[in-house]
């Protein structure tokens, strides 16, 4: 039986940033496995045979407005700027998302299209993003008709498509990620910090990691060795359900299928982010080399196809945020503090959140302090 101080499971951006501030502030030892072989999470890259960063689990785009998580990461990276902006082919053209006024302009008869941003600004003030499901209870005929328009044509199919519900059955929280934007900003993000590490996230998650208090141990993975390990503390970044063997049943998760392509030819599309709402069964292609404008005469994209999460043939991606999975969720969190051992649930899996990048890094910045406060 070994027996380890700190034991953190998963090596991605929750794990490794716990990990190098139990080892660097309390000057403990840690020790961090992962069942992949790789680090870094979803957020792992490798630079391919043509010379171009490849997200392997889908385009990846770090952005903030949290000032002490950017202080954070770049300690351990430098940035390449990069403003990422999303195109949706709607009617044979391509419209920037989030829907905003150059959106509506590309769509719609010049009056009308000024009579709708006339109404928009009056309504609710420009630079404003307005979420589609609220727009559309709107008492204004003009505006519920282009909240009607961007429901059917941007909203529906995509959402159905990517969570398998309508967005009716998902919470405010996720359908609130789409909105109508009163502006002529065609960026995807607003936030004050954006851009892609200079080196990718595979060595910015390795330098991270990279302490001398650190141990890490790959193609490890927990529920297997379990009966080998003691801990004193225990940061668990995996799912929480599978955790406590599925024994209030299994939370529901969304994975995805990426279908990998390299062409022999400079760009595929104009925008890093092509979405299809409405044809095809893929949601968006996404193309690399835009991140950190990788130089080649090949190109690589992958078509994102969302499928269901089937435990043991495919990995869950998103927490299906919707009430019924809440309570579930909030059973397991009870039988957790019911735990008499000193363990930690954080990350996309342990907390079953839809978090970015910059939130999950925020979560085990701060569980860090609180669970400090107690060591
Ligand atoms: C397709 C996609 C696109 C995204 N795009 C963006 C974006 O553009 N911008 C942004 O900010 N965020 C984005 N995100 C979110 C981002 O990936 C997450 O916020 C971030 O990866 C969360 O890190 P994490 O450490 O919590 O989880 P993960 O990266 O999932 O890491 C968890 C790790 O735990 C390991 N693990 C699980 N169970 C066990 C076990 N039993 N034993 C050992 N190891 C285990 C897993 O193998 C994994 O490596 C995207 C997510 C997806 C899925």
């Amino acid at each position: 039986m070994e027996k380890v101080k700190n034991l953190v499971v998963g090596c991605g951006l929750s794990g490794a940033t716990i990990a190098r501030q139990i080892a660097e502030i309390c000057k403990e030892e840690v020790t961090i496995i992962d069942k992949r072989s790789s680090i870094a999470g979803n957020c792992y890259d490798y630079i391919d045979e043509n010379n171009i960063c490849i997200h392997k689990y889908g385009t990846h785009i770090f952005h903030t407005n949290l000032e002490e998580v950017w202080k954070f990461l770049s300690r351990f990276t430098k940035w390449h700027p990069y403003f990422h902006q999303v195109v949706a082919q709607i009617d044979g053209k391509e419209v920037p998302i989030p829907f905003n006024f150059n959106s509506i302009e590309m769509i719609f008869p010049y009056e009308m299209a000024k009579k709708f941003e006339k109404k928009l600004i009056n309504r609710y003030g420009f630079n404003i993003k307005v979420p589609i499901l609220e727009l559309k209870k709107e008492g204004d005929k003009d505006l519920e008709f282009l909240a009607q328009y961007v429901y059917e044509k941007v909203f529906l199919n995509y959402t159905l498509k990517q969570w398998g519900l309508s967005p009716e059955e998902l919470d405010p929280t996720v359908t609130g990620r789409v909105p109508i934007y009163i502006s002529k900003d065609n960026r995807y993000f607003q936030d004050k910090y954006q851009g892609i590490p200079m080196e990718g996230y595979t060595r910015l998650v390795e330098k991270i990691l990279d302490h001398p208090y650190i141990h890490i141990h790959l193609s490890q993975d927990y529920h297997k060795i379990k009966n080998d390990i003691e801990f004193d503390k225990l940061f668990f970044t995996g799912c929480i359900d599978e955790f406590y063997d599925f024994e209030f049943g299994e939370l529901p998760y969304r994975s995805l299928n990426f279908d990998f392509r390299t062409y022999p030819y400079p760009y595929f599309q104009r925008n890093a982010t092509v979405n299809y709402p409405n044809n095809f069964d893929f949601t968006r292609i996404g193309e690399y080399k835009y991140f950190l404008n990788n130089t080649s005469d090949h190109t690589v994209v992958s078509y994102e196809y969302p499928e269901p999460y089937i435990r043991g043939e495919n990995d869950p991606y998103y927490p299906i945020i919707k009430k019924e999975n809440q309570l579930l969720y909030q059973r397991y969190l009870n039988k957790a503090a019911q735990d008499p051992r000193h363990i930690y649930f954080l990350g996309r899996l342990g907390d079953y959140k839809y978090y970015d990048m910059d939130k999950a890094i925020n979560r085990a910045l701060l569980l860090f302090k609180e669970v400090k406060e107690k060591w």
